[in-house]
């Protein structure tokens, strides 16, 4: 009595244990008879495999009804003809229901291939519909075959064929009318077509066997014997191939087949069948029988549960292959793969849908604030506003923050106009612009990754304009195709000398003598005549190509140091442009060491410019990139100081030789009093963090006259010379440029 009672969740825990093991039992066995829910996915995998078995089945069928329709022809319709019977009327008699069987086949396959078409082609479903109205017809000619009309067994299994048959040609007909105006958007009609091609087998299956029953009782008895054991075989032969088709679920398996045995089993003892034959069917063969049965569901089972796991495993692969991880979102890939077949199913669909590039505009600043978590966690959120905000598009994401849409014409607008709330509360703090490209698509057959690419490239124009906004247009079509032929004809520019490097002369400004160059590359095309660096050097960083060209300038600056020297007998320093991805693809301080002991340069002589902007991306790596160089004895230059965002921030992280200001600085020299302000002071803190100061964009006199006043050390702009050929650049040294 003074037993503790149990503690409540004790006792809970035991009981739900209890529970949980049957449950657990219950839905075990639940999920081996099929009872279970499947993924859209898993239905559609069992689904196209028991169409791709309609197939096989269907020739078959075909194959047999054409063998037994020759057989009869020799061994009966002919024979008969010759002893002067109609040939016609002996056809239709003797062969009718191989006919009909022969129709059903050509009805099965047709609609199988016809679903299984990706670009669902009208003469395949045209194909279809005819083979379902063969059948109708036929079946519709077939009651001119006289009944027994003894209303007895056979008169029943007869009428049940041809309402089989007609009830096969309707769902061919139907599903394939289905299949052309909604697609494959429900898994009943072909369910329909497969359970009625399935019913009509088996039906024959009973019929034909159950007649051969029937007739051999009008064998005398010592004869009937050899016919009595086979005239189960075609109804067994049709339950296999019912079993083939209707893999779906166990259960199904279990009552259709159990159907189908239990009343061919009750026909074969009926009263009329052991009344016409006067004999039993022998204990063995029942045994058999029930075995048959037995081992068919089971093989049903295993091939159900086979199914299911494989349909299980390419479900993650085909979601590891088609989604993104991060977003859910199509994989780009896989977009391109829909997107392609969407346009090649309805051509129609360019007429009202167009392709968006989206691009979150400073996103890599919101990482680098907040971390990469939330970044993924604003992609994600991103990602499911799209989504929300597309539903008939197709969305994916192409990497980092680009997102690639095709969507219907006109919601991008609309999106912005509701999405705008949406977009504030994805993060409080800070609300993230989109740069929108968009690009209308006239060709069906045009590349799909082209046309991505091409609302991309709106974009980045998009992001310069204030609505973000660009679409796709004429002069975009001219720059966008000038951008990839220099992206495909690079390697050729550089190994044919169309890129070529002219120098700009830099001037002492206390001596005004021109002492150095400037490295700026041209490119003077045999088809497209001078291209200026502003359209072809943005186009190379963005390809991840701008190495290439750089290795180039690199050697020939070399090279032409070398000249300089052979000319001169002294070192004429070159200053190089080094762009940010130089140093991810290649190893800069080895090609400039390469290039450098060709031509015996020293390091020295040749200044490394890099962009502030260069050096705001992923700091730590250029950091130790550039301190390397400058170990190994380049000078460092920081190039158009002030042009960014950033310029201080560069000045505290990283050690530079020479300030070059940047020559917006000077835009509106003479009117606006507060530039020689910004300039004194720029000047005068180069000089105390023991820089050099050097000016870019010199174009006056008074300009010059200035900077020289305030202590800038250094001059250059197009009032002492443009960039030229080296031969005029050697020209210019050592004249004095300002007095
Ligand atoms: P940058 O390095 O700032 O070069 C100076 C640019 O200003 C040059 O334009 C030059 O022609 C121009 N410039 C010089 N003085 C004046 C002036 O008085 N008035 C005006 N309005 N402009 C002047 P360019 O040659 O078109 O080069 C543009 C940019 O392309 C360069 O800017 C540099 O960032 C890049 N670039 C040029 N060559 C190369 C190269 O070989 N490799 C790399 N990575 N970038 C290069
Ligand atoms: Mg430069
Ligand atoms: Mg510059």
């Amino acid at each position: 009595m003074n037993e503790p009672l149990p503690r409540m969740e004790e006792k809970g825990t035991k009981d739900t244990k209890a529970n949980n093991v049957v449950v657990a039992f219950l839905l075990r066995v639940a999920g081996f008879l099929g009872f279970r829910r499947h993924s859209p996915y898993v239905k559609d995998y069992l689904n196209n495999a028991n169409i791709r078995s309609g197939v096989f089945m269907a020739l078959v069928v075909i194959a047999l009804e054409v063998w037994m329709v020759i057989r009869r022809l020799n061994d009966t319709v002919i024979p008969m003809t010759q002893e002067g019977g109609n040939f016609f009327e002996l056809l239709f008699k003797n062969t009718s229901n191989f006919w009909l069987m022969l129709f059903m086949g050509v009805g099965m396959l047709t609609y199988c291939v016809a679903y299984l078409d990706k670009k669902q082609t009208t003469w395949k479903q045209v194909t279809a519909i005819i083979g379902g109205v063969l059948c109708l017809v036929f079946a519709a000619l077939l009651p001119l075959e006289p009944f027994r009309g003894n209303g007895n067994i056979r008169d029943i299994l007869l009428i049940s064929f041809y309402v089989s048959i007609i009830l096969f040609g309707i769902a061919v007909i139907g599903s394939t009318i289905y299949l052309r105006v909604k697609g494959k958007k429900s898994l009943l009609p072909p369910m329909a077509v497969i359970s009625f091609f399935a019913l009509v087998c088996l039906v024959f299956g009973v019929k034909v066997s159950y007649s051969d029953f029937f007739s051999s009782a009008s064998y005398p008895l010592g004869e009937a014997t050899m016919y009595e054991h086979k005239m189960i075989i075609c109804f067994l032969m049709m339950t296999i191939y019912v079993g083939c088709l209707l893999i779906w679920r166990p259960f199904a398996s279990i009552g259709i087949l159990g159907v189908a045995f239990l009343a061919f089993y009750f026909l074969l003892v009926s009263f009329e069948g052991v009344e016409k034959t006067h004999r039993k069917l022998p204990d063995g063969d029942v045994v058999n029988y029930i075995t048959f049965f037995i081992s068919l569901t089971m093989v049903c089972f295993s091939i159900y549960h086979q199914r299911i796991q494989e349909a299980t495993k390419e479900q993650k692969l085909h979601e590891l292959a088609t989604t993104d991880s991060l977003t859910g979102l199509y994989s780009f890939d896989y977009y391109l793969q829909v997107v392609r077949e969407a346009i090649d199913v309805h051509p129609k669909i360019l007429e009202n849908y167009q392709h968006v590039f989206m691009d979150l505009d400073g996103f890599s600043t919101y990482n680098d604030q907040k971390g990469f978590a939330a970044g993924n966690d604003y992609l994600k959120r991103f990602g499911a506003l799209l989504r929300e905000h597309f539903p008939e598009g197709y969305i994916c994401r192409q990497g980092e923050d680009h997102f690639a849409l095709f969507v219907p014409q006109g919601s991008i607008e609309s999106f912005l106009a509701s999405s705008k709330e949406e977009m504030a509360s994805l993060d409080p703090d800070l609300t993230l612009a989109i740069n929108i490209g968009h690009y209308h698509q006239v060709l069906p057959e045009e590349d799909i990754r082209r046309c991505v690419d091409k609302s991309r490239f709106a974009a980045h124009i998009g992001r310069d304009t204030p609505s973000k906004v660009h679409e796709y247009g004429r002069a975009d079509h001219d720059a966008y195709h000038l951008r990839q032929y220099v992206i495909r004809n690079v390697e050729r520019a550089c190994a044919e000398n169309w890129v070529q490097v002219y120098y700009q002369p830099i001037v002492d400004a206390k001596s005004g003598k021109v002492v150095e160059f400037e490295a700026l590359a041209r490119w003077i095309d045999p088809k497209r005549g001078f291209l200026s660096p502003a359209s072809f050097i943005p186009a190379l960083e963005r390809a991840r190509l701008i190495h290439r060209l750089d290795a180039h300038v690199f050697t020939t600056v070399c090279q032409d140091y070398a000249r300089f020297f052979e000319a001169t007998g002294r070192s004429v320093p070159i200053s190089i442009n080094v762009s940010r991805a130089d140093f991810d693809y290649m190893d800069v301080a080895k090609v400039l060491a390469d290039a450098r002991e060709k031509y015996g340069v020293p390091a020295e002589a040749i200044h490394v410019e890099i962009t502030e902007s260069a050096l705001t991306v992923d700091e730590n790596k250029m950091t130790d990139f550039l301190t390397h160089i400058h170990e190994l004895g380049y000078p460092l230059w920081l190039d158009d100081f002030g042009s960014g965002y950033s310029s201080f921030n560069v000045l505290k992280d990283f050690r530079f030789d020479v300030l070059k200001i940047d020559m917006r600085f000077l835009e509106g020299f003479g009117e606006n009093p507060k530039i020689i302000d910004i300039l004194r002071s720029i000047i005068s803190m180069a000089k105390s963090l023991g820089m050099e100061s050097l000016c870019e964009g010199v174009e006056t006199k008074e300009q010059a006259a200035f900077l020289r006043k305030e202590g800038c050390n250094k001059l250059q702009g197009y009032l002492f010379g443009k960039a030229s050929p080296f031969e005029d650049s050697l020209a210019l040294l050592d004249t004095v440029k300002v007095d």
